[in-house]
């Protein structure tokens, strides 16, 4: 089992040091992870201390930890982000859109603003920038696909006619998605991305890995046992990880 959507720092909870580090690695261990990774903020990067994370993992032999970075996407920051993604050499890159046209969409006080917006606007908004982050070639992976559903909006179109573009941008280019846990502690209570849509994920090709989104260590693995049963159910045979950008596969028997 993995986990590669975790937050060692968190919102800035806490720093970058070894004792952190061993608690996360630790909580890995308990759940039963054989891949494990760091997957900061793009945002708190000269707080991170990434060479740390490669020494301290060397106590962990049994454990593979991977090193990676969720960016949040801007299109026009595409440069920037190319010039960050060169100063380390990470196992892999998650691109989310948490932000449309400087709207902070996901945090819990914009719940109002969702819902006066027209659903379907909303979602194509969302979905447009996806599909940028997946042509954009900084990714490996695509993070939380649809987040925007996050306060319990849905759009009145069927939501994989709104995520086409963004799905064939994502096979297209090899990206991976993932399926994150955390939706289900928010308004909406389910996993990223919803059933339909990993079913069409899975027509197209496209393979998964695994995310908890953990922003504290007891979180780490969080429900993925559960949400491994679902991508199986769903028609998902094997999950990905990455060392330096190479896939790995790992099949679910
Ligand atoms: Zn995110
Ligand atoms: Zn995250």
């Amino acid at each position: 089992m993995l986990d590669l959507h975790t937050h060692l720092i968190g919102h800035q909870d806490r720093p970058a040091n070894q004792k952190n580090m061993k608690d996360y690695l630790e909580a890995a261990q308990r759940a039963g992870l054989k891949e494990f990774g760091f997957a900061d903020h793009d945002m708190y990067f000269k707080e991170l201390d990434l060479p740390l994370i490669r020494e301290v993992a060397k106590a962990y032999p049994e454990l593979n930890v991977r090193v990676g970075l969720e960016v949040d996407y801007r299109a026009e920051d595409e440069g920037k982000i190319k010039n960050l993604l060169q100063s380390f050499d990470f196992d892999y890159v998650i691109g989310s859109v948490h932000e449309i046209q400087n709207w902070l969409f996901d945090y819990p006080e914009e719940a109002e603003k969702h819902r006066k917006m027209e659903p379907d606007q909303l979602y194509i908004s969302y979905f447009s920038l996806v599909e940028k982050a997946a042509r954009s070639h900084l990714f490996t992976t695509i993070g939380h696909f649809d987040l925007i559903k996050l306060f319990g909006v849905r759009p009145r179109t069927d939501v994989r006619e709104l995520a086409e573009k963004a799905i064939n941008a994502i096979a297209e280019n090899g990206l991976v998605a993932e399926l994150n846990t955390a939706g289900r502690y928010k308004p909406i209570g389910e996993f990223y991305p919803e059933e339909k849509l990993i079913r069409e994920m899975v027509n197209h090709g496209i393979d998964f890995t695994l995310g908890s989104d953990a922003h504290e260590a007891k979180l780490v693995g969080r429900d993925l046992k559960e949400g491994i049963r679902f991508l199986k159910s769903c028609g998902v045979k094997r999950l990905i990880s990455f060392q330096q950008k190479q896939k790995l596969t790992f099949p679910l028997d």
